[in-house]
């Protein structure tokens, strides 16, 4: 266990990576839409999570993960009051944080100020797997900080926060990816988790399909709380991606992202 604690930001960035590597090449051979995209866009999405990565770092000390272990010393939280087998203490932690990832998620669209900050994700106007490291630095650290709420109260060991995490990105930039998933392999993935076909509507200009399948790994919670909308109204390869304030390219600057949260839509640009 110290090994993995001590090593964990190396264990994340090669599992990540090679997700991320092979999702390019992926998407290289096989994509799904090829959508145009303004030139240094995948750079500007790279910078974006190497800004954020850097401000939480700074700016807290330690990670879900670290936290993990330091509440599981100190025996905080309801897990370590119960003493169940790692596997089922393992399968409970991943269920309990991809649902409260999926109303977190759900609440970034409904409450304004939460809304300012995610719609830097959102006002992307191609999809491609870089689109899952582009999140504006202050919802990493509030995000950041409501994982390590979840842990103090449930108590989650730190191998099964690492393990969430690791999922956790690697299905962001899986379910962003511009990837040609064959219909029938979608059709089976769906039933348990989110595919690229299914999260692409979340992206979709028009509101009512921007508010739906909010989920990050399973699709359950959206078919659960009836947040689901199978297919785009305008069929995958013609749907716009984006939201309409921010079709401007002066507004996809990685300054004009960074200020995205604290102005009006007009005067980004
Ligand atoms: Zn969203």
């Amino acid at each position: 266990m110290d090994g993995l604690m001590q090593h964990e930001a190396l264990i994340r960035l090669l599992c990540v990576g090679s997700v991320l590597v092979g999702l390019l090449a992926w998407q290289r051979l096989r994509p799904r839409r090829a959508d145009a995209a303004l030139p240094g866009r995948r750079w500007r999405n790279v910078a974006l999570v190497l800004v954020s990565a850097g401000i939480v770092r700074v700016l807290l000390p330690l990670t879900p993960v670290a936290f993990a272990a330091l509440a599981a010393e100190r025996g905080w939280g309801l897990l370590h009051q119960v003493g169940a087998p790692a596997w089922v203490e393992l399968f409970f932690a991943l269920l309990v944080l991809d649902l409260a990832i999926y109303w977190q998620h759900r609440a970034s669209h409904h409450i304004p100020l939460l809304w300012r900050m995610h719609r830097v994700h959102h006002s992307d106007t191609a999809f491609d797997a870089t689109l899952g490291l582009r999140f504006h630095p202050a919802e990493i650290v509030l995000s950041t900080l409501y994982k390590l709420a979840l842990v103090a109260v449930f108590g989650f060991s730190a191998a099964s926060v690492l393990v969430y995490e690791i999922l956790l990105a690697s299905f962001a930039l899986f379910t962003h990816a511009d990837i040609a998933v064959p219909t029938r392999w979608d059709a089976r993935l769906r039933q348990v988790f989110v595919t690229p076909d299914w999260h692409r509507v979340h992206h979709s200009v028009h509101r009512r399909e921007t508010d739906s399948n909010y989920g990050n790994i399973l699709s359950a919670w959206d078919r659960l709380f009836a947040t689901h909308v199978a297919q785009p109204r305008d069929g995958h390869l013609g749907m716009a991606i984006g939201l309409h304030e921010f079709r401007d390219p002066r507004s996809q600057s990685l300054g004009a992202l960074l200020r995205q949260p604290v102005l009006p839509a007009h005067r980004i640009t």
